[in-house]
């Protein structure tokens, strides 16, 4: 029985995919199956030392236990501004192009609450990351797909959106490398991404949380590593996966001033920013952590998706080996949906998966599986899936 109805908005947000998969999890569990989920992209691998140590002692002084600054120290902001110096050769003013986040996923929100009014559109691939999507309806926007297929590398094709869309649309969001289709971007899209921006006065939203996590010596792109991409967008970027930091919710909003300043006028509302001691800690992420952090990472994830691309193709799924993140986005049997494949692993291999269908109506007829298990896990993982499917 419920005493209040939810808001329209809230109504029309589609169940959390990961809700729904935790709850088909605890019930086959109860059944005693000892369940390998490579279900949700959350890093197995612990925070590195350094950065803990530093949380530590920065807990430990008194000055870091009051309100932080809503937009993040400056010291914060400037060690994100290194980086990105130091990583793309993307020259950023600490003080007015860049903003902390509680993690990355709350700028999507930010950004849809600084600029979208009820009826403008929001061209969102599809499949995506939910957050696109849903925080586009909090502000009671038009939710646009863009297919991203796979005939074209999963880049949406902007000339093919209707011109009364572009007209009405505020928002554009990409994400390469891609969760979940794993694709990735290079500058020639980006400059044809630049161009319809500026031409349509259009905000490019850049997701690019796995810029860090790639393979065979590729090095994902900023998307603001593009001429004028600085005045047409922001760029979100996360610790979250280069360090192992899901757990302690920091990442950033860099680009554009104008739209910066509008972001952060939106988050003074809603909350006090990021615990100075996590600030701390992740400025010594950016600029202290030694290379070989990186690199001993990405050896762990590639070897991991060899053995996963080679027990999938080995049984027959047709599946391309990713240049980056580390999901592996594959094609479900013939004869299955994705939520019916998902579910026959479930019960026949107690391996979970996430139904391509689940990122959105393009996602049909694909599953992603996540990289994040320990590798014995994985490994027993792709005994089961090889027996199943035998
Ligand atoms: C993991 C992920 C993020 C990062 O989220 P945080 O809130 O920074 O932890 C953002 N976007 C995508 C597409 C992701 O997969």
């Amino acid at each position: 029985m419920t005493k209040y109805t939810r808001s329209g908005r809230l109504q029309q947000i589609p169940p959390y995919l990961f809700a729904e998969i935790s709850k088909k999890i605890e019930q086959t569990r109860k059944k005693g199956v000892d369940v390998i989920s490579l279900g949700i992209g959350d890093p197995d691998m612990p925070t590195p030392k350094h950065i803990i140590q530093e949380l530590e002692r920065a807990a430990n002084d008194p000055r870091n236990h009051q309100y932080p600054d809503y937009e993040g120290m400056l010291s914060f902001r400037e060690a994100v501004a290194a980086w990105y110096k130091r990583r793309h050769n993307v020259a950023l003013d600490p003080v007015s192009e860049v903003l902390a986040l509680i993690g990355s996923k709350e700028g999507s929100l930010h950004l849809s609450l600084a600029f979208v009014n009820p009826g403008d559109y929001a061209l969102v691939p599809n499949p995506c990351y939910t957050p696109y999507r849903t925080s586009t309806i909090l502000a009671n926007g038009i939710v646009y797909d863009l297919p991203l297929l796979e005939a074209n590398g999963f880049l949406p094709q902007l000339d093919k959106i209707p011109k009364d869309v572009v007209k009405k649309a505020k928002i554009l969001y990409l994400s390469y490398p891609n969760n979940p289709t794993t694709a990735v971007a290079e500058k020639d899209f980006y400059k044809e991404v630049v161009d319809f921006a500026k031409d349509n006065s259009i905000i490019v939203c850049s997701d690019n949380p796995y810029s860090e996590i790639a393979f065979d010596g590729y090095r994902p792109l900023s998307f603001l590593e593009v001429p004028g991409a600085k005045d047409v967008g922001v760029e979100f970027n996360s610790l979250s996966k280069p360090y192992n930091m899901t757990g302690w919710r920091i990442g950033m909003a860099v680009g554009s001033e104008e739209l910066i300043s509008a972001m952060a006028t939106v988050k003074n509302n809603v909350d006090s920013g990021v615990f100075n001691a996590v600030q701390y800690a992740a400025i010594t992420a950016l600029l202290k952590t030694p290379p070989s952090h990186i690199e001993t990472l990405n050896g762990v994830y590639q070897t991991r998706r060899d053995l996963a691309f080679d027990t999938l193709t080995g049984v027959g799924i047709q599946a391309k080996k990713p240049k980056a993140t580390f999901y592996m986005w594959c094609k479900v049997p013939g004869g299955y949906t994705s939520a019916g494949f998902a579910t026959h692993l479930l019960e026949k291999a107690g391996v979970v998966v996430t139904p391509g269908a689940a990122y959105g109506s393009y996602g049909e007829g694909y599953f992603r599986i996540s990289l994040t298990v320990p590798d014995a896990r994985l490994a027993e993982a792709m005994e089961r899936i090889k027996k199943a499917l035998k």
